[in-house]
């Protein structure tokens, strides 16, 4: 990977913040740098009146030792929103260089493009909703800087092809970003393993789903020691705050919760599965590597409204290109699962 002919030229001189925690990071009994307050904090947490690390090494620990990955090889964001923007920001020249993606897709790729108005080419799925490897080839051209693959797919579910993603990777000169928000949920296995192996290769993954903490707005990114320091000299300083460091030092001591949920993620999406195949005006119910399906239902926009009057709430996809008739439907709990089915039921019989 050349990464001079990947980023934005200016990116490379860029000089970044200095904040006051740059500037001493040892152990001291009293510090005057920062302007913080010097007589508690309003939060029952006093730890609240310092600045956080901007570093989050504590937190970057933990995780380098459940991934098995150097904290060299760690970014941690504010959601996965802020790495899909900072890579953007990192590598497209505004009204220049392009990126690819393949809708359907997660809305995030387009609107921070369109946001720094770099151009989107678009190379959809195939009806099936697998990767057009070839026609996403044949799109690149010298200003293409970024794919994004999105794998579980959303709103689709289904896992790409691995030997697709791996073509992509060998024959692209710009980054491949793939977005593994689902990757708990599936039987595919992380791309992580093979980090070493494509120097341009982007993961992006999220403590919102599997994790359960979408409250908490903490995406990590993973990619080669260069490019990720990068993105840290380019993000804003303070970009994780103390409360969610504190909050998600405590989650990675609880892989075993992480593991039971997914565990009844994965047996309520079957249970699910099959509910819905019992409904007759079900159309298709696609494969799904995720904690949602994706649900081919006649007059889908109808009964979207329909279940809005019960106040159950699903997602409207039939508006998307190559979902028409499909809802998007989040694996519940029992108790939700069952009263989604009897209400739909009731709608469809
Ligand atoms: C939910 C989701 C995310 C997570 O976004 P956060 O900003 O981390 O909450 C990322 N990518 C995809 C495809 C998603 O569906």
């Amino acid at each position: 990977m050349n990464l001079k002919k990947i980023l934005r030229p200016h990116i490379l001189q860029l000089k970044p913040y200095s904040s006051a925690r740059d500037e001493f990071t040892g152990k001291a009994d009293v510090y005057l740098d920062a302007n913080e307050n010097a007589f508690g904090s309003t939060s029952d947490d006093d730890r609240m009146r310092r600045y956080p690390d901007p570093y989050q090494s504590e937190v970057k620990e933990k995780i380098s030792r459940i991934k098995e990955i150097p904290t060299e090889n760690i970014f941690l964001g504010n959601g996965s929103d802020e790495p899909i923007d900072l890579i953007i920001r990192a590598c497209c020249r505004p009204a220049v260089d392009n990126i690819i993606i393949m809708p359907p897709t997660y809305g995030m790729y387009q609107v921070s493009a369109e946001l720094n108005d770099v151009e989107i080419r678009k190379v959809p799925l195939n009806k099936d909703f697998s990767m057009d490897a070839e026609s996403v080839l044949k799109t690149i051209n010298e200003n293409t800087k970024l794919i994004f693959i999105c794998s579980p797919n959303n709103p689709s579910g289904n896992s790409m092809d691995r030997q697709a993603v791996r073509d992509i990777l060998a024959s692209f000169e710009g980054l491949v970003v793939i977005d593994e928000a689902y990757i708990d949920f599936s039987k595919e296995k992380s791309f992580i393993s093979e980090l070493a192996t494509y120097s341009n290769m982007v993961i992006l993954q999220t403590f919102s789903k599997a994790w359960g903490l979408a409250a908490l707005r903490l995406g990590m990114c993973f990619a080669h020691s260069e490019f990720i320091a990068v993105l840290s000299k380019i993000k804003p300083p303070y970009n994780i705050n103390g409360a969610t460091q504190e909050m998600a030092l405590n989650a990675l001591d609880k892989i075993s919760v992480l593991k039971e949920m997914v565990e009844k993620t994965l047996t309520q999406r079957e249970y699910l599965r099959s509910a819905l195949k019992s409904i007759p005006t079900v159309r298709e119910i696609y494969p799904s590597d995720a904690n949602f399906l994706l649900v081919k239902i006649d007059q889908a926009r109808k009964i979207y409204d329909k279940l809005i009057e019960k106040l159950i709430i699903v997602r409207d996809r039939s508006g998307v290109k190559l979902c028409e008739d499909c809802l998007r439907i989040t694996v519940g709990n029992q108790k939700e699962n069952d009263e989604l089915i009897s209400q739909l039921k009731k709608i469809c019989l």
